[in-house]
C-alpha cells in the first residue's frame, strides 16, 4: 500500500514511515516542520517508495494531490504538547480543527481510509480508570486552555466519525496515551524527554506539582506497529481504539528512575503547576488505558518496558 503521513516529520510520524518502509510499503510525508523536523527523515531520504512535500495541511491543492496518489492517510499533523497548548491556544485549535476538516473532506472524494490520531486527553479529568473507549469523556472549563486540546481532539473524533456514518468514509480512530521514544524532544513539555535532558545534562530534573500523578508511557514502535495492523484489519473501520501500556508509574517515581538509569547527580525539585504552566492549572492524576478492545482485535500487546524506554531515550540524547 502507499500511505501519505501528515505530520510525518514528527515523533510518531516518522516512526511509522519507517516501519511502512522497512515492511514494503511506500510512503508520503505531508509536514510543515511546525514542531517536526527534517532531520527525523533526513536518513529515509534516497529510500525506494519514499516521498515527502513540506508544506501545511490547509495548502489543499498538494493535500488533495497527495490523498489522491494514496490508498490510506494516517492523519497526525496535530499541534501537541501541553506548554504549546497552553502558550498558543488559538493556534492549538485552529491547526487541529481545520486540519482534520480539509483531511476528511478530501479524503471523502475517493473515499480512502483515513486514521485519525487522538489522544488520552479526551477522556479528561474522567477517574473511570482504566479508560474504555466508550466511557464518558470529563472536560474542565473553558477559561482552562489546556481542554482546547482535548475539545478540539473530541471534535475531530466527532466529525470523523460522522464522515463514516453519513458518507460512508472508512475512518479509524486511535486515542494514543503518553507514547514515548527516540526523536521526541520535549521542546513543547513532554516528560520523559525533558526529565533525560535535564539528567544529562546535571540539571535539576523538575516535577510538576507532588509527583504523585501518573502516566502510562508506551513505547512508539508499539504504537506504529499496532496503527500498520490496525488499517490492514477491515472490522477496524468505523471504531475508536485506546493504543497504551497498562503499565502505570508515578511522575515522581518516573524521575528516579531517569535520574538512576542515567547515573545522574541531578537533583529532583518539585515545581508547582501555576509556575510551570499557568494559574489555576489542572492535571490529570491517573491515565490509565483498558487496551482490552484492540488486544482482542488485533492481538495488540506493547513490548517495551519502560526501563528498555528510558535507556533508549537516553541513548538518543547522549547521540545528539
Ligand atoms: N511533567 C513534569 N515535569 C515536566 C513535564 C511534565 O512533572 O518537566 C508532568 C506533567 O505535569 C504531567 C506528566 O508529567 O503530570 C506528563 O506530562 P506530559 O506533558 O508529558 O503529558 P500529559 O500526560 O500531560 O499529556
Amino acid at each position: 500500500m502507499r500511505a501519505l503521513i501528515t505530520g510525518g516529520a514528527g515523533f510518531v510520524g516518522s516512526h511509522l514511515a519507517e516501519t511502512l518502509l522497512n515492511r514494503g510499503h511506500e510512503v508520503l510525508i505531508l509536514d510543515n516542520l511546525a514542531t517536526g523536523s527534517i532531520d527525523n527523515i533526513s536518513h529515509l531520504k534516497g529510500r525506494e517508495g519514499f516521498g515527502y512535500a513540506i508544506e501545511t495541511i490547509a495548502n489543499e491543492p498538494v493535500l488533495a494531490e497527495l490523498i489522491d496518489r494514496s490508498d490510506v492517510v494516517f492523519h497526525l499533523a496535530a499541534a501537541v504538547g501541553v506548554k504549546l497548548i497552553v502558550e498558543e491556544p488559538v493556534h492549538t485549535i485552529e491547526t487541529n480543527v481545520h486540519g482534520t476538516e480539509v483531511v476528511l473532506k478530501h479524503a471523502n472524494k475517493k473515499k480512502k481510509l483515513v486514521v485519525i490520531a487522538s489522544t488520552s486527553e479526551v477522556y479528561g479529568k474522567s477517574t473511570a480508570v482504566p479508560f474504555r473507549e466508550d466511557a464518558d469523556l470529563v472536560m474542565g472549563p473553558t477559561p482552562k486552555h489546556r481542554w482546547a486540546y482535548a475539545c478540539s481532539k473530541a471534535i475531530d473524533e466527532f466529525l470523523a466519525l460522522a464522515y463514516w456514518k453519513e458518507k460512508k468514509l472508512p475512518v479509524i480512530i486511535v486515542r494514543l496515551f503518553n507514547t514515548v521514544g527516540p526523536r521526541q524532544t520535549g521542546q513543547y513539555g513532554m516528560v520523559l524527554p525533558t526529565f533525560v535532558r535535564q539528567a544529562l545534562a546535571s540539571q535539576p530534573i523538575t516535577v510538576f506539582g507532588d509527583g504523585t500523578q501518573s502516566r502510562s508511557f508506551t513505547y512508539v514502535g508499539d504504537v506504529v506497529d499496532a496503527l500498520v495492523r490496525l488499517v490492514q484489519e477491515p472490522k477496524a473501520v468505523g471504531e475508536v481504539f485506546n493504543i497504551g501500556n497498562g503499565a502505570e508509574i508515578s511522575i515522581g517515581d518516573l524521575a528516579e528512575r531517569v535520574k538512576t538509569l542515567a547515573k545522574s547527580a541531578s537533583a529532583i525539585v518539585k515545581v508547582p503547576y501555576d509556575q510551570a504552566y499557568e494559574a489555576g492549572f489542572e492535571d490529570m492524576p491517573r491515565r490509565v488505558p483498558d487496551i482490552s478492545k484492540i488486544r482482542n482485535l488485533i492481538g495488540y500487546e506493547p513490548k517495551v518496558h519502560l526501563d528498555e524506554i528510558i535507556c533508549r531515550v537516553i541513548d538518543y540524547f547522549r547521540k545528539r
